[in-house]
């Protein structure tokens, strides 16, 4: 039995012409296995990429107590319930300054924001809430409470506690908290290099005099942009000609070079195309009738190094010197807009995966349909929604109405795709439904 077999074998009522979107998602969650190369990256290099290892605080942050305005800071057993205060100021601490000095009961500090708190001293009063002469300031009754706009000392983050954890992305906050740390570089897991390429002898590529029956290309444009915002590099492979020989030169030099490979269009049941066989020549590939719309067709599984002809593509080693001795393989449908919500939701969790990102999926947002949603329980529904904000502040979302699975325009003008679960049934108007929105995706 194939490793492929054996996961496959797991999910319970595997049926290949039958497959849930949810047993896609648990098969790959089984077959993808992080990259192993890590790398140790200066801050500027790393946003985007995945934390091969917990961040342990080596201070605590802020390392001092801090005020957190400009204002007076005075002890506060000295305020009373229903009684102003008159406080003494005795000198001024600017951020960056250490006061040295003694501070009595009656006295006060003019601090600046950041500046490090003397001891014995816990509250501050911002300038705008007293009422001040050249030596003293009053406070009205009732302004504070103890320890108001004073910062404490590993309030943000605890010395030795971790900060950020193994698997995390490297979002610009958090690049600005492994700073705020003191620690200049960080282990992050190597890119991966995913290779495109188009099959199907009607496609053409751009550059081409049109000719009849034939579309131009446009699911490796699509996918080189999902790719690229996911920070991998893109080896693009072109159209590649329905034929054998062609097709399996173009498997074995993106085998041979990239982690992963995304083919568009062949998988279709009754395709009298030569993709599936290669395929399978190298490797062990699933092919599946995956019940959702648009989408249906999906190649899974890997090719294997060992299995390639001795091709003049193969280089055995990548440029890091290390060599993983499979290529995980997506074959996609070839209608525009399946190829991409197949993508979204199954190649993206799966290279993410790959990446070494070990993050929960972001969760769906809920907006109101505008309109009836009609549908049969049974199958993932993926439309395209345009999500806006009611009148009364609510989200609510419409479709771009002509949801046919080529349909690309309606893909671009969508700001999110309305994912309706495999057990639903029809959405009337005005009822909540999830979506996953585009934003920070593509
Ligand atoms: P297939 O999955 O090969 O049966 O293709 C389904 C439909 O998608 C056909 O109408 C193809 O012409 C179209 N198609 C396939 N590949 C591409 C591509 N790379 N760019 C645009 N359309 C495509
Ligand atoms: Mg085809």
């Amino acid at each position: 039995m194939s490793t492929l077999d054996q996961i496959a074998a797991k999910l319970a009522g595997y049926n290949p012409q039958a497959m849930s979107a949810d047993q896609v998602t648990a098969f790959l969650a089984q077959l993808v296995q992080p990259v192993t190369e890590v790398q140790q990256l200066g801050l500027f290099q790393a946003l985007g990429r995945m934390l091969a290892a917990d961040i342990i605080s080596p201070i605590s942050v802020p390392p001092h107590n801090n005020s957190a305005m400009d204002g007076y800071a005075f002890e506060s057993s000295q305020l009373k319930p229903g009684q102003g205060l008159q406080l003494t100021i005795v000198g001024t601490v600017l951020a960056g300054q250490t006061w040295s000095g003694r501070i009595q009961s009656g006295e006060c500090l003019h601090i600046m924001t950041g500046a490090m708190m003397p001891p014995g001293l816990d509250t501050v009063v911002p300038q705008e809430l007293v009422t001040r002469t050249a030596t003293h300031i009053s406070l009205p009754p009732d302004t504070l409470r103890p320890g108001d706009n004073c910062r404490l000392k590993g309030e943000d983050l605890q010395q030795g506690q971790p900060a950020l954890h193994k698997g995390e992305l490297l979002t610009p906050a958090a690049l600005g908290l492994v700073a705020s740390l003191g620690i200049q570089t960080v282990p992050v897991w190597r890119p991966l290099k995913v290779a495109t390429f188009s099959t199907g002898n009607e496609i053409m590529s751009l550059g081409e005099p049109p000719r009849p029956g034939a579309v131009y290309d446009s699911n490796r444009y699509t996918l080189f942009g999902l790719l690229t915002r996911l920070g991998c590099e893109v080896i693009d492979l072109g159209v590649v000609r329905d034929e054998p020989a062609a097709l399996q030169a173009a498997f074995e030099q993106a085998a041979s070079q990239a982690d992963a490979i995304i083919t568009s269009g062949g998988v279709s049941v009754g395709e009298a195309d030569h993709t599936k066989q290669i395929m399978n020549q190298l490797g062990e590939v699933a092919f599946w009738r995956v019940a959702m719309r648009p989408g249906r067709p999906l190649a899974v599984g890997r090719l294997f190094k060992d299995k390639l002809a001795s091709s003049p593509f193969i280089e055995r080693t990548d440029s890091s010197g290390n060599e993983s001795k499979s290529t995980l393989l997506f074959g996609l449908p070839g209608n525009p807009v399946a190829a991409m919500v197949s993508f979204l939701a199954f190649v993206r969790p799966a290279l993410l995966r790959l990446m070494g990102n070990q993050a929960d999926a972001p969760p769906l947002l809920q907006a109101r349909s505008t309109e009836k949603l009609p549908k049969k329980p049974g199958r993932t529904e993926y439309q395209r929604g345009i999500v806006s904000t009611a009148a009364d502040g609510s989200l609510q979302v419409k479709t771009t109405g002509n949801q046919g699975s080529g349909v690309l325009s309606s893909m671009a003008r969508a700001n999110g795709l309305i994912v309706l679960a495999h057990d639903q049934g029809t959405v009337q108007a005005g009822e909540l439904v999830n979506v996953m929105m585009f934003d920070g995706v593509i």
